[in-house]
C-alpha cells in the first residue's frame, strides 16, 4: 500500500502552505506586529505563565478568554463566541460542518488562500469569483455566482488579504441578503481598519458570522481566533471543535494581553501611522504602483516582481511575492508594515533594487 493509492487525489494535488525561512531577515512577510509587550507587562505575564497548570487539560471553552474578548471588543451578550487555534482552525471547523456532498464554498479572488485550501481538504466545491482589476468587489459577478451555484458558505475578508482594501459595505449587505447560505465576514485586519466592522450587523442578518483573530494585533504566536454569531449557529459548530483546541498557556497569555488591550491598540494605531508614511514613500518611487490599504500591509506592483523580491531577499529583507498566485496579482508584492527602522531598511532596499532596473 502506497500513499498514492490511499490519499485522496485532491490532497495529493495540493502543496503544503509555504512558510519562508526568515532567519536573519527583516521579517515583513506575515502581517505580524513588530512590537512585543512592554517589559513590565512581560514580567507580570511570566509569573502567570509560571503558575499555569500545564499538568491539567485546559478549560474546554476557555471561558475567561471569552470574557476578556467580550470586554475588550464590546461583544454583545446576545451572541456566542467560539474560539479557534488561530482563525485558520475556525475556517476549517465551519467548512467541515457544512461539507455535505455537493456543497460549495464561494470566495473572491485574490483573497486569503486558506479559504480555497480548506474547501479542498473538506471536500467542498470551491467557487472563486475574480475581483475587478482595481480589487473592488465585482458585485454583479458574485450575485450571479450565488444564484447559479447556491453555495452553502461564503467567505469575505474585510479588509481583504492580500489586496488590503475594504469592499464597499452596500455590496456586502446585498450579498448577505442574496446568499442562500452562511456568509462569514473575516475581520482579521480589524485593528487597522479605522473601526469598520460588521459586528453590529449580526442582529440584522441571520446568515452572518463574524470572524477575527488576535494574530495581527500582536499575539500571532498564541494562535487564537474567534467566531461571533447567533447561539443557534455557534452551538452547531462547537460540536465539530476538538475539546481542548486552545491550550493552557495560550489561555493564560491571551487573557492577560486582552486585559491590556489598550497597549496593543496603541501599537496598531502607531502602525497605521507608519503605513501612511510607508505608502507615501513607496508611491514616490518611480516604477512602483501602490494600492490603498486598510490593513497592516501594502500591496504594490513593480515592473519585475520576481527580480525585486529576490533582490530584497539578498539584502536580508523578506516580504511576500504574490506574482504567479493569481492573474490579477501580476508583478505584485506585499510588504507588512513594520517598525520605523524596518520600514526604512525596506524602502532603501526597494529603491536600490528599482534603480538597478532603470
Ligand atoms: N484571515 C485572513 C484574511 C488572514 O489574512 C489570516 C492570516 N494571514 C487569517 C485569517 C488567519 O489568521 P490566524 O490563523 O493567525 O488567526
Amino acid at each position: 500500500m502506497t500513499p498514492e493509492q490511499l490519499i485522496r487525489p485532491e490532497i495529493q494535488r495540493l502543496s503544503a502552505y509555504h512558510v519562508a525561512d526568515a532567519t536573519g531577515m527583516v521579517k515583513l512577510d506575515a502581517m505580524e506586529n513588530p512590537y512585543s509587550l512592554p517589559d513590565d507587562l512581560r514580567a507580570e505575564l511570566a509569573v502567570k505563565l509560571r503558575d499555569a497548570a500545564i499538568n491539567r487539560y485546559p478549560d474546554p471553552h476557555a471561558s475567561a478568554v471569552q470574557q476578556a474578548l467580550r470586554q475588550a471588543f464590546a461583544i454583545d451578550p446576545a451572541y456566542d463566541i467560539m474560539l479557534g487555534n488561530g482563525s485558520d482552525e475556525l475556517i476549517q471547523i465551519i467548512a467541515s460542518a457544512l461539507a455535505k456532498p455537493g456543497a460549495a464554498l464561494l470566495a473572491v479572488e485574490p483573497s486569503f488562500v486558506m479559504y480555497r485550501m480548506i474547501a479542498e481538504f473538506t471536500g467542498l466545491r470551491y467557487i472563486g469569483v475574480p475581483l475587478r482589476s482595481d480589487f473592488a468587489l465585482d458585485e454583479a459577478a458574485v450575485l450571479d455566482a450565488l444564484e447559479r451555484e447556491q453555495p452553502e458558505l461564503v467567505f469575505l475578508a474585510y479588509p481583504n488579504n492580500p489586496t488590503g482594501n475594504v469592499f464597499e459595505r452596500g455590496a456586502i449587505e446585498r450579498i448577505l441578503a442574496a446568499a442562500p447560505g452562511l456568509v462569514v465576514i473575516d475581520e482579521a485586519y480589524h485593528a487597522f481598519a479605522g473601526g469598520l466592522s460588521f459586528l453590529d450587523d449580526l442582529a440584522r442578518f441571520d446568515n452572518l458570522l463574524l470572524m477575527r483573530t488576535v494574530s495581527k494585533l500582536g499575539l500571532a504566536g498564541l494562535r487564537l481566533g474567534y467566531l461571533v454569531g447567533k447561539p443557534a449557529w455557534i452551538t452547531q459548530f462547537d460540536k465539530v471543535r476538538l475539546p481542548y483546541n486552545v491550550n493552557v498557556l495560550t489561555q493564560v497569555a491571551a487573557r492577560f494581553a486582552l486585559e491590556h488591550v489598550a497597549v496593543l491598540e496603541r501599537q496598531a494605531a502607531y502602525l497605521v501611522t507608519e503605513r501612511g508614511r510607508l505608502m507615501q514613500a513607496m508611491s514616490a518611487l518611480v516604477g512602483v504602483q501602490t494600492f490603498d490599504s486598510s490593513a497592516n500591509f501594502i500591496l504594490f506592483r513593480v515592473p519585475d516582481a520576481v527580480r525585486v523580491f529576490a533582490g530584497l531577499k539578498r539584502r536580508a529583507i523578506l516580504i511576500k511575492n504574490l506574482h504567479g498566485g493569481h492573474p490579477l496579482l501580476d508583478n505584485c508584492l506585499r510588504v507588512t508594515v513594520g517598525a520605523p527602522q524596518e520600514n526604512d531598511a525596506f524602502l532603501a532596499a526597494l529603491s536600490a533594487e528599482l534603480d538597478l532596473e532603470n
